[in-house]
C-alpha cells in the first residue's frame, strides 16, 4: 500500500493525499491554501475512486469542486455537505473580488454538491470493496476523521481537537495499522480551556465596565459559534455579523455534531444577528460585543467594526484564532499596527489575544497516536512535524513524506 500527499505535507494549507491499495485509489482531502495569492495543491492522478473530505474548512475543501469532472464519488459528513455550499460559493465570490481566476466554476460547485453523499457522524459503508468507517474528529461540527479498512487499515485524521469545546464534542480514536495524523500543535501545548475562558469573559466585563465596546473578529465556522457560547448567559448586547449567520443556520438545521443542540440553540436566542446596513451601524455604535469575520482582519465586516473602536482606548480588539504570518491579525498583536487599502494604521484601542484553538495540542497528538497502537505513523499538515516525530519515534515507526512524494506504508 502506498500514499503520496498532493498538498499539505509539511505545511499546513492545501491538504490532499491519495491512498493506492492494489488497484484502488482512493482521495482524502484536497483544499487550497487561501494566502494571497492563493495556492494549490497538485493535480489529481486519474482513476481515482472515491474521495473523502474531512471537513469544511478551505484548507481541505478548497478545491473540492473539480473532484467530480473525472466521475468520482464524493464523501462527507451531512454537516460537512451542507456548509461546503455556504464556504466554496464564498471562496467563489472572494476569488472575484481579488481577481485571481478561480480553480473551478460555479457548474462544478453545483456538480459538486449534487455528487456529494452526506454521511451519518458514525456510518460504515463499502467503496470497491473497501469498508470505511467515519468517527468523529471534534475540531469543528461535522469533523469526522476515516478509518479505510483494506489490505491494511489506514486512519486519516484530517484536523483533530481531543479536547469537547461548547460547540463540539472530542475526538474518538479508532484502532489502525498506519496512522495518518494532522500535526499543526506539534511541540506546542493549549493553555486551560475553562481559565481562558474566565480570562474572556473577565476581560469583555472589564472593558464594557470601563465604558468600551468589544470586537471579536473570529472564523465564521466554528469558531464564531463557540465564542457566541461562551458569552451567552453573561448579559451582554451580543451581535453577530458576516458568513457565521448563514453557518449558525445550517448548524441549527442539522445539528449533527453539535456537542449540545439545545445549550447551542440559547445562546443564538440570546444573540442579535446583523440583517441590514442599519444594524450593522447599531452594532458598531451601540453594541457590547460584536462577534464578526474575518477572524485574521484581513477582510469581512471585521474591519468595519475595528474601524469604529480603533481610536477608543477605552476599547478592545479581542482576536480567538490562530494568526498567520504576514496577515492583519498577526501584525496587529506583534506590532500594534495593521493596512488596511494600503494604509497603515496603528489603532490606540487595546488589543488581546485568547487561545481557543480546535487542533490538539502536542502531548494530546502524542496520547491520540498511543490510543490507535498503530505500526506506523505518518506526519501531515504541520510545519515542525519533527518535534512531533522526535517525541513518537520512542514508541513507533514516524515518517514525515514530502508533497509529491510516493512512499510505502
Ligand atoms: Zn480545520
Amino acid at each position: 500500500m502506498q500514499i503520496r500527499f498532493l498538498g499539505g505535507a509539511s505545511k499546513i494549507g492545501s491538504l490532499g493525499m491519495v491512498l493506492m491499495d492494489g488497484d484502488r485509489k482512493m482521495l482524502f482531502d484536497y483544499g487550497l491554501t487561501p494566502t494571497d495569492p492563493p495556492e494549490y495543491p497538485l493535480p489529481i492522478p486519474s482513476n481515482v475512486s472515491a474521495a473523502f473530505l474531512t471537513h469544511a474548512h478551505l484548507d481541505h475543501l478548497g478545491m473540492a469542486p473539480v473532484i467530480p469532472r473525472g466521475g468520482t464519488e464524493v464523501y462527507a459528513t451531512e454537516t460537512t455537505k451542507r456548509v461546503s455550499e455556504i464556504m466554496l460559493e464564498d471562496a467563489l465570490k472572494v476569488a472575484r473580488l481579488e481577481g485571481y481566476p478561480s480553480q473551478y466554476s460555479p457548474k462544478d460547485l453545483r456538480r459538486l454538491l449534487t455528487r456529494m453523499h452526506g454521511m451519518g457522524a458514525h456510518s460504515t459503508f463499502k467503496v470497491n470493496g473497501a469498508e470505511i468507517e467515519l468517527t468523529p474528529a471534534g475540531h469543528i461540527p461535522g469533523a469526522t476523521m476515516y478509518l479505510y479498512r483494506g489490505s491494511r487499515d489506514v486512519l486519516f485524521t484530517g484536523d483533530v481537537q481531543a479536547i469537547p469545546s461548547h460547540l463540539v464534542g472530542p475526538s474518538r480514536v479508532l484502532p489502525c495499522d498506519v496512522l495518518v495524523m494532522e500535526s499543526t500543535y506539534a511541540g506546542k501545548e493549549h493553555p486551560d480551556r475553562a481559565e481562558t475562558e474566565r480570562d474572556l469573559l473577565r476581560a469583555v466585563e472589564d472593558v464594557l465596565e470601563a465604558g468600551g465596546r468589544v470586537v471579536i473578529p473570529a472564523f465564521a465556522m466554528g469558531r464564531s459559534q463557540e465564542i457566541l457560547m461562551i458569552l451567552a448567559g453573561h448579559g451582554f448586547d451580543i451581535w453577530v455579523d458576516g458568513m457565521a449567520r448563514a453557518v449558525n443556520d445550517s448548524y441549527l438545521k442539522f445539528q449533527q455534531g453539535l456537542r449540545d443542540p439545545r445549550a447551542f440553540r440559547a445562546a443564538l436566542d440570546e444573540v442579535n444577528i446583523v440583517e441590514g446596513m442599519r444594524d450593522r451601524y447599531h452594532a458598531a455604535h451601540e453594541s457590547d460585543v460584536v462577534v464578526t469575520p474575518s477572524g485574521m482582519l484581513e477582510g469581512g465586516p471585521a474591519l468595519y467594526y475595528l474601524g469604529s473602536v480603533a481610536r477608543d482606548p477605552k476599547s478592545a480588539v479581542f482576536l480567538t484564532g490562530y494568526q498567520v504570518e504576514g496577515s492583519n491579525g498577526r501584525s496587529l498583536v506583534e506590532t500594534g499596527t495593521l493596512t488596511v487599502g494600503g494604509v497603515k494604521l496603528r489603532p490606540s484601542c487595546q488589543v488581546r489575544k485568547f487561545d481557543f484553538s480546535s487542533h490538539a495540542g502536542h502531548s494530546e497528538l502524542v496520547a491520540m497516536a498511543r490510543e490507535a497502537k498503530p505500526r506506523k505513523i505518518v506526519l501531515m499538515h504541520g510545519d515542525h512535524r519533527n518535534v512531533l516525530k522526535e517525541a513518537l519515534e520512542r514508541e513507533f515507526e514516524v515518517l514525515t513524506p514530502e508533497t509529491s512524494e510516493t512512499i510505502e506504508v
